[in-house]
């Protein structure tokens, strides 16, 4: 097996996975490599490694996520993200999702290893996973962004032709909101302002969003 890129934190989150006990991670930023790992037992490991690329906006973030985190990916999209979200992945998915820049979110220790710049998800609870995301300067709220995304397909909403909306929307529903109503190019759902968008703000904001 090659030699596997890893950054200090992808580190630290092994040796979680592991429950290996350690002091320190000595990363140095400006070579790029993790040093050494000083562990509880006296002994060094060392370890050779590349830092997670940094650079572009949060909001410009496009993530992986693991089959596992639906849940994760479905509230990533209501905020706006591109979080691309499928039941299976071979070689050659994830050879094509690490040239779109890909940020891969991961419960699996295994696809840690395998993949340089992963995110390794602590929590088991959706909050606490946002909160992670948000911590690391992966996400942040960005009010004007939410529900710009279909939640099933991951595709960005267009506006809704006037045609479309009357033949689509009820009638109802297109008074009360004449120019805010979107739909998905790929499912043909329509979207717009109702009670279901404010319990989902009240639950981004009950979040710390
Ligand atoms: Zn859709």
């Amino acid at each position: 097996m090659g030699k596997t890129p890893l950054d200090g934190k992808a580190i630290r989150d092994i040796l979680y996975i592991e429950k290996t006990a350690f002091r320190e991670v000595n990363l140095d930023q400006a070579k790029g490599v993790v040093n050494s790992i000083a562990l509880e037992s006296n002994l060094r490991m060392q370890i050779l490694c590349n830092v997670r690329p940094s650079g572009g906006s949060s909001m410009e973030k496009k993530f992986l996520v693991d089959a596992e985190l639906g849940k994760l990916a479905k509230w990533l999209r209501i905020m706006g993200y591109d979080a691309h979200c499928q039941p299976f992945y071979n070689s050659e998915h994830i050879r094509a999702f690490a040239k779109q820049g890909r940020v891969l979110l991961t419960r699996n220790a295994q696809r840690l290893l395998q993949w340089e710049g992963a995110v390794f998800l602590r929590p088991d609870r959706l909050k606490e996973q946002l909160q992670q995301l948000k911590q690391e300067g992966l996400i942040a709220a960005c009010r004007s962004k939410w529900f710009s995304r279909c939640v099933r397909c991951n595709r960005p909403l267009l506006e809704a032709e006037p045609e479309a909306v009357t033949e689509n929307v009820p009638e109802y529903v297109f008074l009360k909101n004449p120019s805010g109503i979107l739909f998905c190019p790929s499912c043909n759902r329509f979207f717009w302002p109702g009670s279901h968008r404010q319990r989902m703000i009240t639950q981004l904001e009950t979040w710390g969003f």
